[in-house]
């Protein structure tokens, strides 16, 4: 490493061992890093002749106001997303607030009273319990009356092929399946596993609806679960498709019948994909997508790196330092409230916003035990940026992610080392 550069970690108080601890580990992972790249490349020359088959052109990052009647910029952009995904079409609007309205609006849009919702493949992400109605909440689907039901994964985090056999019935509409591990310890699927899912699913009911939460699995492998057969993909643009650019927003892309229910939710019966002002964002739209398969290498990187520097010094991690990635999620155990708030604290001291405050645990909206969260982020709550966050309950895991660049990443998990070191969690050095 380069004179002037340890110089810089040692002014952020990085001590020389954690400094020299992590240039050790990351002498190990070249080949990994050379992998990310090249699903980067892969990826990257497919969002760039996505967006060369729609002919973007420069009028197209213009926004519109008002009613946003013949939005030609948003319009493109939701078939260079279709694009992307292999799609038929898709929804991708900054009147989408978030990952769990994109899911919802899914959700919501593509069931009916009396219709049955599956999970085969265990608890969903926590916001959509209220969604589902697990936990009750206004509006849930429960209050629609639409029925839920859930197969649990076995014991090695397997699907448990036989259950979600007798779970199929007559009633189920949708099937939605979750990538990523979001704040589970189990292991996050394979686009290649959610394929043999939906395959099982199909051969029993041709007609179901398979919906998958992409969120943090966007770019990391060279297929997305569109590409093995699933209906519907929905996801967050403040994650990975966004790129970190993107302010705003969350996508559906799918079936063309899935995407317009979506709109007719979205917007109003009768008006669907028509309306919604792209306002300014469009150009952040693009080139956030743009970005993206980078980005997401970059926080790929960051992801593997923090598994190594944990797993050696004796935490569980998952995935452990050598699985193969399918979503950029590290989860590091560790078993007491304590390291994951010092952890967090020292993420954010590696932030380039607000990196002088102290994430406290609090009371988040949609969860149900406190959450602490480190997030200095130019887009409020991005977690394609450097972030970690964890609830305070057993087996008190932090799940950190993100990262624009890959130095940013690296800071932040040394900052975290350290800070854990410097509250006295852990006592090696
Ligand atoms: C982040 C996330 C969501 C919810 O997205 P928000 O933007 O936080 O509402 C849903 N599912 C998974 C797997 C996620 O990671």
């Amino acid at each position: 490493m380069n004179e002037n550069t340890y110089k810089s970690y040692s002014n952020f108080g990085i001590s020389d061992k954690v400094i020299n601890f992590g240039n050790e580990i990351l002498d190990t992972l070249k080949e990994r890093f050379n992998n990310i790249d090249d699903i980067a490349e892969y990826n990257q020359l497919k969002v760039i002749n996505a967006m060369q088959e729609c002919k973007v052109s420069e009028a197209c990052l213009l926004g519109t106001t008002g009613y946003g009647y013949n939005d030609f910029g948003r319009d493109t952009l939701e078939s260079v997303y279709a694009k992307v995904f292999h799609t038929e079409d898709a929804l991708v609007r900054p009147q989408i607030t978030c990952g769990t309205h994109a899911l919802a609006l899914a959700l919501l849009s593509n069931l009916r009273p009396g219709d049955e919702l599956l999970s085969p493949a265990g608890k969903p992400y926590d916001t959509l319990e209220e969604v589902i109605g697990i936990r009750p909440s206004k509006g849930s689907l429960k209050e629609y009356g639409i029925s839920y039901r859930q197969v649990d994964l076995l014991d090695d985090g397997g699907f448990d092929y036989d259950s979600i056999r007798n779970a199929v019935n007559e009633k189920t509409k949708l099937v939605t399946i979750q990538r990523s591990k979001g704040y589970q310890t189990r292991p996050t699927f394979s686009v290649d596993s959610i394929g043999e899912l939906i395959t099982f699913i199909k051969k029993i009911k041709p007609d179901v609806i398979c919906m998958v939460d992409n969120c943090y699995g966007e770019f990391v492998e060279m297929i997305e679960p569109s590409d093995v057969g699933a209906d519907m993909v929905v996801g967050s643009l403040i994650k990975n498709p966004g790129g970190g650019l993107a302010p705003i927003g969350g996508y559906i892309a799918g079936k063309k019948e899935c995407v317009e229910n979506a709109a007719y939710r979205l917007t109003s019966p009768g008006l669907g994909k028509e309306v919604g002002a792209s306002l300014g964002v469009t150009a952040s739209f693009y080139q956030g997508l743009f970005l993206a398969p980078t980005v997401t290498a970059n926080a790929l990187k960051g992801a593997i790196f923090a598994a190594n520097i944990y797993e050696k010094l004796g935490f569980p991690v998952i995935p452990n330092a050598t699985e193969e990635r399918h979503d950029i999620i590290q989860a590091v155990t560790f078993g007491k409230p304590e390291g994951v708030i010092a952890f967090c604290k020292g993420i954010q001291a590696a932030a380039s916003v607000d990196s002088h405050v102290s994430p406290e645990p609090w009371a988040m909206p949609g969860y149900d035990s406190q959450v602490i969260m480190a997030a200095g982020a130019f887009v409020s709550g991005s977690s394609i940026e450097l972030s970690a966050d964890g609830p305070i309950k057993p087996p008190y895991a932090v799940y950190f992610q993100g990262g624009l660049t890959w130095p940013h990443a690296k800071l932040g998990i040394l900052k975290s080392l350290q800070s854990l070191i410097d509250c006295g969690f852990i006592k090696i050095w």
